[in-house]
């Protein structure tokens, strides 16, 4: 099996001789998606480049315990997802830390560029994730992880019969609402704006008589005890009064900003700014793959980000073997 090609040419008559290597897969990203393709691509002996970025191991080292991981009733995000990366560096993955500046998807090899460097390659996974919109109010950051949420399907367990407060009224806010009246049926929705969006399904979760909604409503602030939440004050937008609403936990409904804007220009995005990939993980271009959250095909799930990237792995192999590439 052939490794990163030396590429030599020689310009005209001179002398001059340079040489690039072309790697088979670069993975652009640090997260769960990024570490489970360099598993797979590693374990095909295709010696993955892994670009991690600024923040390796991505949203995981923000998540606490992992309740939902199929197999482990209880791990630590930051355990979980560092093993992962373990394993692709045994398998013989090179990660480096750097973060991916600029690419050009237009020749091949494709071209990435980073902060320090430039890299070739046959084939691009992208696995740059997301992050979820934040309130940007005092408080939020102080009580990020204690009390304040996400993702009802990942800690909504951690409020059972207790008072929560869930702010959004669009797709994210009501397919959570609808997660978190399994744990509980103290709810209050605060929503941002003068009337509920959504399929009607969703809204309906709103009608549920242990549901009350405050529209029109803004978040001031995350109050708490110094250790954890206990309320949240929000204005009336119309009549300007606040308002102090108990809560032990906050949940944060108001959707994801995938971390795609790198590729625009190069790629298809969908109205949500995810790269739009069918089949999981097939972009437009040949060679190119796109997995976990800054992908149209997330569910902003670790289990899922990981299959995915695992998926676009398998499929840049494919891709190398079928073009003659190995
Ligand atoms: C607080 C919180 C709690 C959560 N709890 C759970 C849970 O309990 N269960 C669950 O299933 N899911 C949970 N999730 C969701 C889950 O963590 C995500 O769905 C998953 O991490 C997505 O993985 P990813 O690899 O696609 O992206 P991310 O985890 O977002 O990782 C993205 C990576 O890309 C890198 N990157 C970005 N830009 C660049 C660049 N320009 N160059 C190079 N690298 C770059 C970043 O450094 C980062 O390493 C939680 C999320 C949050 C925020």
């Amino acid at each position: 099996m052939q490794f990163n090609k030396l590429i030599v040419i020689f310009l005209g008559l001179s002398s001059q001789i340079y040489g690039e290597t072309i790697h088979n897969v670069i993975i652009i990203g640090g997260g769960p998606a990024a570490y489970s393709a360099a598993v797979c691509t590693a374990n095909g002996k295709l010696t993955p480049l892994v670009i991690e970025g600024s923040s390796p191991g991505g949203q995981p080292l923000k998540a606490g315990d992992i309740k939902n991981w199929p197999g482990m009733p209880n791990i630590n995000g930051a355990e979980l997802v560092g093993n992962i990366q373990e394993h692709a560096k045994k398998l013989g993955a090179q990660i480096i830390e750097d973060t991916v500046t600029r690419v050009d998807f237009k020749q091949k090899p494709y071209v990435v560029y980073t902060k320090k460097e430039k890299f070739l390659a046959h084939t691009i996974i992208i696995a740059t994730g997301s992050e979820p919109v934040k309130l940007n109010c005092p408080g939020e950051k102080k009580y990020f992880g204690k009390g304040i949420i996400v993702c009802a399907q990942c800690d909504g367990y951690l409020f059972e019969n207790q008072p929560v407060v869930i702010v959004g009224g669009g797709y994210s806010a009501l397919r959570e609402l609808g997660l978190m009246l399994k744990h509980t049926q103290q709810i209050m929705l605060i929503n941002p704006d003068k009337a509920l969006s959504g399929p009607q399904f969703l809204i309906n979760y709103a009608n549920d008589p242990h549901v009350k909604v405050l529209h029109n409503t803004s978040v001031k602030q995350v109050i708490g005890d110094g250790e954890r939440v206990t309320a949240i004050e929000v204005v009336d937008k119309e009549t300007n009064v606040t308002q102090k609403i108990n809560a032990n936990g906050i949940l944060i409904g108001l959707g994801w900003r995938p971390n795609g804007t790198l590729f625009k220009g190069q790629l298809t995005f969908n109205d949500k700014g995810e790269i739009l990939v069918t089949n999981n993980v097939f972009t437009k271009e040949l060679g190119i793959f796109a997995a976990g959250d800054v992908a149209s095909s997330t569910k902003h799930q670790l289990f899922i980000a990981a299959g995915r990237g695992y998926e676009a792995g398998m499929a840049a192999e494919k891709y190398l073997v079928e073009q003659g590439l190995i």
